[in-house]
C-alpha cells in the first residue's frame, strides 16, 4: 500500500466503515431492487410507470419525495430538447435526506430513469427487460445505463439515514428523464433547485472516479461538382473527389490538434479529441459524375476548449482548401448542424473528489482520476460551477448494447463508496467552509 492510501484509509471516519458493513449486509436487496427497476421499461419519452415504480419505492421506504414537472416554458428556453412530449407523465423524482442542521448548500446525487431503445431484440439472448439474474449479473436495458447507479445511490443515501448519521448538508437524490434525449430533466431541474454544493453523477464509470469528460461538435460540410456524363467526365468536377480533400484536411486537424493540445487524462488516449465521419454522401445516379457530396460527422474536444474556438478551426481548415481552383470559386459550406456539448473539468483537489478517492481507498479500489469522452448530465453542474464527478457501477461498453448486464457485486461496491464519501463530505471542515451559506 502506498503512503497516501494508507493516509486517506487512515482519515476513513468511524461511520463509514459501519456504513460499509451495513451496505454489504443489503447486497441481495440492492441486486433485486435493480433487477425489478429493470423490469420497469422506461425507454426516453415513455418513463411514467418508472417514475411510480421509485416513487413508490421511496414512499414505502420513508424519504421524503418530490414530483418535478419539466414545464413547456423548458422547450423554448432549450430548443435542442423542443421535441420533448408528455411532459405530465414524465415526472422527474426527487428524494430529499434532510439535515438536522443545514448550514451548507444540497449535495446531488443524479441519475437519469431513460434507457435507450433496445434496438433489434431478436439479437438479445435474454428478453430486455427481464432483469433477470444469472451469475452474479444482471440483465436487461438500463441495468448499466444506469438504473445501477440510481440504485446504489438510493442505499447509499437510505444506509447514512438508517445509521443516523448527521450531516451539515441536505442530499438529492435526482432520479430524471429524458437524460439520453438531450438533458431536458436535468437542465430544467436545475433551475428550480437551489444550486448544490457538488454532485455526483451515477453514470457507468467502472467504479473509476471520472473527473474530466471531452465534448463535441457534430458538423457537415457541403461540397458542390459540376455533373456530366461518365462517358466524358473531363467536361465535369467530380464531387466526391472534392469531399475527400475535405476529408483529408480534417483528418490533418485532427492530427495538428492531437499534437498541440495536451491534457494529463486524454494524453494516454490513442485519440485524444477524435474526429469521425458516420456518412459521407456523393451523387445520386451510377452513370452521372456526382455535382454534389456531404461530409456528415463530429470533432471532439477537450475539457478547457470552448465549442466556438473548435467550431472557429473546422471552418479555418476547411477554408484553406481555397488553394483548390474549384473549391476557391464554388466554396465548402461548413453547417454546425447538431447541439455541440462543451467538455468539463472538475478540478482533482475539490474536496469531493478526495472525499471519494478515499473512500474508494479504503474499499481498496483504484482512487486515479479518470476521463471520459461522452456526454452526461454532469456537464450542468460542471458548467455551472459545481463541483462534479461521475462515478458509478456498471460500464460504458455495456451501455446502449445488446445484453447489457451489471455485476451485483460492484453495486454494493458503489453504494458503499458513495455512502462513505458522503459521510466524510460530512465531516469534512474544508468542504462546510467553502460551501456554508452565508446567514442573514
Ligand atoms: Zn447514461
Amino acid at each position: 500500500m502506498s503512503t497516501s492510501a494508507h493516509t486517506q484509509q487512515q482519515s476513513m471516519t468511524p461511520a463509514g466503515s459501519a456504513l460499509s458493513a451495513q451496505l454489504a449486509g443489503e447486497s441481495e436487496e440492492l441486486a433485486q431492487f435493480v433487477a425489478d427497476f429493470v423490469a420497469v421499461p422506461s425507454v426516453t419519452g415513455d418513463e411514467g410507470a418508472a417514475a411510480e415504480f421509485l416513487e413508490a419505492w421511496l414512499l414505502q421506504h420513508d424519504f421524503e419525495v418530490t414530483r418535478h414537472h419539466i414545464s413547456p416554458d423548458d422547450l423554448e428556453r432549450w430548443p435542442d430538447c423542443a421535441g420533448e412530449k408528455d411532459l405530465d407523465a414524465r415526472p422527474n423524482i426527487i428524494a430529499t435526506l434532510r439535515s438536522p442542521n443545514p448550514v451548507m448548500a444540497p449535495v446531488v446525487l443524479n441519475g437519469h430513469i431513460d434507457v435507450v431503445p433496445t434496438g433489434d431484440v431478436s439479437r438479445w439472448t435474454r428478453a430486455p427487460f427481464s432483469g433477470e439474474r444469472s451469475g452474479g449479473r444482471i440483465y436487461g436495458r438500463g441495468s448499466s445505463d444506469m438504473k445501477g447507479g440510481i440504485a446504489a445511490g438510493l442505499f447509499a443515501v437510505r444506509a447514512l439515514r438508517d445509521a443516523g448519521v448527521a450531516l451539515p448538508f441536505d442530499i438529492e437524490i435526482q432520479c430524471v428523464v429524458a437524460e439520453e434525449s438531450g438533458g431536458l430533466g436535468t437542465l430544467s431541474l436545475m433551475r428550480d433547485r437551489p444550486m448544490p454544493a457538488a454532485a455526483i453523477i451515477l453514470e457507468p464509470t467502472e467504479t473509476r472516479i471520472v473527473t474530466a469528460c471531452g465534448g463535441a461538435q457534430p458538423f457537415t460540410v457541403d461540397v458542390v461538382g459540376k455533373a456530366a456524363h461518365v462517358g466524358r467526365p473531363w467536361t465535369g468536377v467530380d464531387a466526391l473527389d472534392k469531399v475527400l480533400l475535405v476529408h483529408d484536411r480534417l483528418r490533418r486537424l485532427e492530427a495538428e490538434r492531437s499534437d498541440r493540445l495536451s491534457h494529463p487524462l486524454f494524453d494516454q488516449l490513442p485519440r485524444k479529441a477524435p474526429l469521425s465521419v458516420g456518412r459521407l454522401e456523393a451523387g445520386e445516379w451510377r452513370l452521372t459524375i456526382p455535382d454534389v457530396a456531404h461530409w456528415f460527422g463530429r470533432i471532439g474536444t477537450l475539457p478547457f476548449e470552448t465549442i466556438n474556438d473548435v467550431r472557429a478551426e473546422v471552418v479555418a481548415a476547411v477554408a484553406e482548401l481555397a488553394s483548390d481552383p474549384w473549391l476557391r470559386d464554388n466554396p465548402c459550406v461548413v453547417r454546425f448542424d447538431g447541439p455541440g456539448f462543451a467538455g468539463w473539468e472538475t478540478d482533482a483537489t475539490a474536496d469531493m473528489v478526495g472525499a471519494l478517492a478515499a473512500s474508494v481507498s479504503h474499499l481498496t479500489g483504484d482512487p486515479t482520476p479518470s476521463s471520459a469522452t461522452y456526454g452526461s448530465d454532469a456537464a450542468v453542474f460542471a458548467q455551472a460551477g459545481v463541483p462534479a464527478v461521475l462515478f458509478g457501477p456498471g460500464s460504458m461498453s455495456e451501455a446502449h448494447c445488446k445484453d447489457e448486464s451489471v455485476d451485483e457485486a460492484e453495486l454494493t461496491y458503489a453504494a458503499q463508496a458513495v455512502a462513505m464519501t458522503l459521510a466524510q463530505l460530512g465531516d469534512s471542515e474544508s468542504f462546510r467552509s467553502t460551501h456554508e451559506r452565508t446567514r442573514a
